[in-house]
């Protein structure tokens, strides 16, 4: 790496799609973000916006028919704008990983070793891992000079407590299929834990924080004193709070139920609890934006909905503050967290003998920046911090391959 490099590309690969992001570290700009989706399929599409020049996006579609062509038809956009993966201000490419299982607990530059690692975890994440592997592979290919770092979703949450994270069956048996309760979204943990800490003026050492991770997949974690202690996520994202698609917690009988009784076989199960379950299943959306608009037309499935997903969070702020004994505050990030006050509103209601409280005015404000949303008198404080997960995972690449 030159002295001059300061650039890092952040590459989220899915399994038919690639979200990328090109940031400058010196002040975290985004110089270019852009995805490419429908990777394989005859109308893939690629949304470039070169942010560093006019920041006008440019939309291209037409087959795309694997990773290596995304990524190649993302480097010429790149090229277009001067911002080259041939650059030498390029840094480092930093990958989202889904799964690090045990072994990865921190951001780990790529090599043959690593990347075989990364392969042997796919049974444990079978969605996510080979399209993370197929995203570095490509990556590589096209600057196998250049350092490749992996941030593991699940590293944030490798500091849980044995006793959060093993599930209660027989041991042997779990650790033979590596069977226990990993989490996810760590990167956003991590990020919006500490600068939770930062709104407060406190050093992350000094506080316990609930993180309320509330999108499209949701989770919530107990972070004490900047350390994830307990989250809501276990070996795969099914598990925890009620979800856009997925049920969250359930007894697991219920899958040798629709099994034995609804006649369904394991993919059938697996589709039900992941795509159809949860805020889709309950009333036929998933938008928080569409349910609120269905619940004040008086639409009761909707309202249903609504209040199952408040209840299931209210129980782990509860259950969370339980297990960090004190709690300076909690911290509600992502799509919903960010921007739906009803539920924020909700979801606190009917906790001030725990210390929590909403300032209705507070909480209607709307912004992109991380602000406190309780009044004064609340011991703990309620706080709206908008989550980045590109930019922590560029930092963290970039302190990687600059330590
Ligand atoms: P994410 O997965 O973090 O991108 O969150 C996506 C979800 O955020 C959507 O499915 C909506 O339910 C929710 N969302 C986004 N914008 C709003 C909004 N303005 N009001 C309420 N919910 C929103």
């Amino acid at each position: 790496m030159t002295a001059t490099a300061t650039r890092v590309l952040v590459l989220n690969s899915g399994s038919s799609s690639v979200k990328y992001q090109l940031l400058d570290m010196r002040d975290g700009a985004r110089l270019a973000v852009g995805l490419v989706e429908r990777i394989g399929e005859e109308n893939s599409r690629l949304v470039h916006t070169p942010l560093a020049t006019d920041g006008a996006k440019r939309e291209t579609e037409g087959p795309i028919a694997d990773h290596e062509a995304a990524l190649k038809a993302v480097a010429a956009e790149l090229a277009a704008d001067g911002l080259g993966l041939d650059s030498p201000e390029l840094a480092a490419i930093g990958h989202r990983v889904v799964h690090g299982g045990q072994e990865f607990t921190a951001p780990t530059v790529i090599d043959d070793a690593v990347l075989a690692e990364i392969e042997r975890l796919v049974p444990v994440a079978p969605l996510h891992n080979p399209a993370n592997i197929t995203g570095i592979r490509t990556a590589q290919a096209l600057r196998p000079d250049l350092p490749q770092v992996a941030v593991f979703d699940t590293a944030f949450h490798t500091t849980m407590p044995e006793y959060a994270a093993r599930y209660a069956i027989d041991t042997e048996t779990a650790d033979a299929h590596r069977i226990r309760r990993y989490g996810f979204h760590g990167t956003s943990h991590a990020y919006v834990s500490r600068k939770t800490a930062e709104l407060l003026g406190k050093d992350p050492s000094e506080v316990n924080v609930i993180v309320l991770h509330l999108g499209n997949g949701a989770s919530a974690s107990a972070v004490a004193g900047g350390r994830c202690v307990d989250t809501s996520m276990g070996l795969t994202p099914l598990e925890g709070l009620v979800m856009g698609t997925r049920s969250g917690d359930i007894d697991p009988a219920v899958t040798f139920h629709l099994k034995r009784v609804a006649g369904m076989d394991e993919d059938e199960v697996d589709v039900l609890l992941n795509k159809k379950s949860g805020l889709i299943g309950l009333c036929g959306d998933n938008d928080m934006r569409e349910i609120r608009r269905r619940i004040d037309e008086g639409d009761e499935r909707a309202r249903l909905a609504f209040d199952v997903y408040i209840h299931r969070l209210k129980k782990y702020i509860g259950a969370y503050s339980a297990v960090l004994g004190r709690v300076d505050a909690v911290a509600f990030t992502a799509g919903v967290g960010e921007n739906a006050a009803p539920v924020r509103e909700a979801a606190i209601a009917g906790l001030e003998e725990m210390g929590m409280a909403v300032d209705a005015s507070l909480n209607a404000v709307r912004s992109d920046e991380p602000r406190m949303i309780s009044p004064d008198y609340a011991r703990v404080a309620v706080a709206v911090v908008p989550t980045d997960e590109e930019l922590e995972i560029a930092q963290q690449t970039y302190a990687l391959v600059n330590a």
